[in-house]
């Protein structure tokens, strides 16, 4: 069987930390707590009254200058993009930020005091699935002021980033994976750095009453000033990673794909997330069947592979919305303008075959089957098709569900499925499919 799947998480205890804010100069108390799988990922302000909470979500984005604020009616909460960053990376789903000011501890710059407050408290999983948003096809965002931002499908969440300062100067590029490990040694630890000639006016209208050499790093020419060394020769580079992740955790979903970004920013990250979500809303339809199929939960993209050995061009399934009990199953193809065979089947008047429309009802019975006799190390080999009928064609841009149900199971070796394919509720095609199993 598949690998299980992932599992939301929260943090184990509530934790504290004090310090002092960026903007405002002001002391603050940041207390992480746990919160309840699809809570997601609030802040709650202790200091005001009713202690309100908000989402930290891209709806909720107010600007985007110097650092991210997020806010509802009077209510602001700026500079969220650090401690959204660790505890994204760290793979928290759910948890709640109480401070008792406007902005959350700046620390030494960095995310390093997050990650050591996250591992204090730590990380627990719960018992709902993961949303991971899995990208079907490449996204980009372009912003006037050169900004570029793509991110293509990917089994992992990569970010590779080339960060480019005023002039060109202290241009660095940097690529990876991002794991909890990974984050932890090489992205968190690198801090906020400013130019210079971007910060006086602000230092001169007193905009930045807490920031200093302790929690920034200030390029000046070619000079870099700081209170201690540079942590890595582009720690540039690694922290707009940082700040991407952070601006991106306004999303609401895990990512799996690879962001290549230049010359990014809290603006065009924003951009991106706002981007996201409008891609996201794209294939919600497509994930729900009108009647959701009670029973244990689907399986992703990643799961169906790991169990069917059928890769592009001839995986017929996209998902496992479903199992009801161990006899039924759903699954869901959307067939696209861009599957192989529509340029042949037939030229100018696409037609999904039926053949292969019993090859999708094969692969997702055969799931169930796998599931049922506990043999994913062995391949069901299809064996016959009685009472095939098509019903209807299938167009590109149909969603296909595939719905298969045992009839017959003897011991681990013979198993028979009725199947149907739907769109839009109406039966396309059906048939009657008999498998054997055998050892990979
Ligand atoms: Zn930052």
């Amino acid at each position: 069987m598949a690998a299980t799947p992932e599992l939301q998480h929260t943090i184990g205890k509530s934790t504290a930390l004090s310090g002092t804010s960026l903007h405002t100069g002001e002391k603050v108390t940041l207390r992480l707590q746990p919160a309840a799988a699809d809570h997601g990922i609030k802040f709650r302000r202790m200091d005001l009254q009713d202690q309100p909470t908000i989402d930290a979500k891209i709806d909720n984005l107010k600007t985007v200058e110097r650092a991210t604020t997020i806010g509802e009616g009077a209510m602001r909460v700026h500079t969220v993009e650090h401690v959204l960053s660790a505890l994204s990376a760290l793979g928290v789903d759910n948890a709640i930020i109480e401070m008792d000011a406007n902005e959350p501890p700046i620390g030494d710059g960095s995310a390093q005091l997050y990650v050591e407050l996250i591992k204090t408290a730590g990380v627990v999983p719960q018992e709902t699935p993961r949303r991971i948003f899995d990208l079907r096809e490449p996204l980009h965002i372009e912003t006037k002021n050169g900004a570029l931002l793509v991110v293509l499908p990917d089994p992992k969440f990569r970010i590779s980033c080339t960060q480019v300062g005023p002039e060109g100067r202290f241009t660095q590029f940097y690529s990876t994976e991002i794991t909890p490990a990974i984050y932890e040694r090489e992205i968190a630890p690198a801090r906020t750095f400013v130019f210079y000639e971007d910060v006086q006016p602000l230092m001169e209208k007193n905009l930045i009453k807490g920031g200093s050499l302790e929690n920034a790093i200030v390029v000046r020419g070619e000079a870099v000033l700081s209170k201690e060394p540079l942590r890595f020769t582009d720690e540039f580079v690694r922290h707009k990673i940082l700040d991407i992740i952070g601006d991106l955790a306004l999303f609401g979903h895990r990512i799996r794909g690879h962001i290549i970004a230049v010359k990014p920013g809290h603006g065009p990250n924003a951009e991106l997330a706002r981007a996201l979500v409008r891609e996201h809303a794209k294939t919600l339809p497509t994930l729900q069947p009108r009647a959701f199929p009670p029973g244990e939960g689907g399986l992703d993209i990643k799961q169906v592979m790991d169990i069917l050995p059928h890769r592009y061009p001839f995986l017929m399934v996209d998902r496992i919305l479903g199992f009801e009990g161990d006899m039924r199953i759903t699954g869901v193809k959307s067939v696209t303008i861009n599957e192989p065979y529509f340029g042949g089947h037939f030229p100018g008047h696409p037609v999904m075959p039926g053949v292969l429309q019993v090859e999708a009802m094969a692969q997702v019975a055969s799931i169930l089957m796998m599931k049922i006799t506990k043999s994913a190390s062995r391949i069901g080999y299809f064996i016959s098709a009685d009472d095939v009928k098509f019903r209807k064609p299938v167009f590109p841009g149909d969603t296909l569900f595939i719905h298969a149900e045992v009839t017959k199971a003897r011991g681990n070796r013979l198993a028979k499925a009725k199947c149907q394919c739907t769109v839009n509720d109406a039966v396309v095609s059906e048939g009657e499919l008999m498998f054997t199993f055998l050892d990979k």
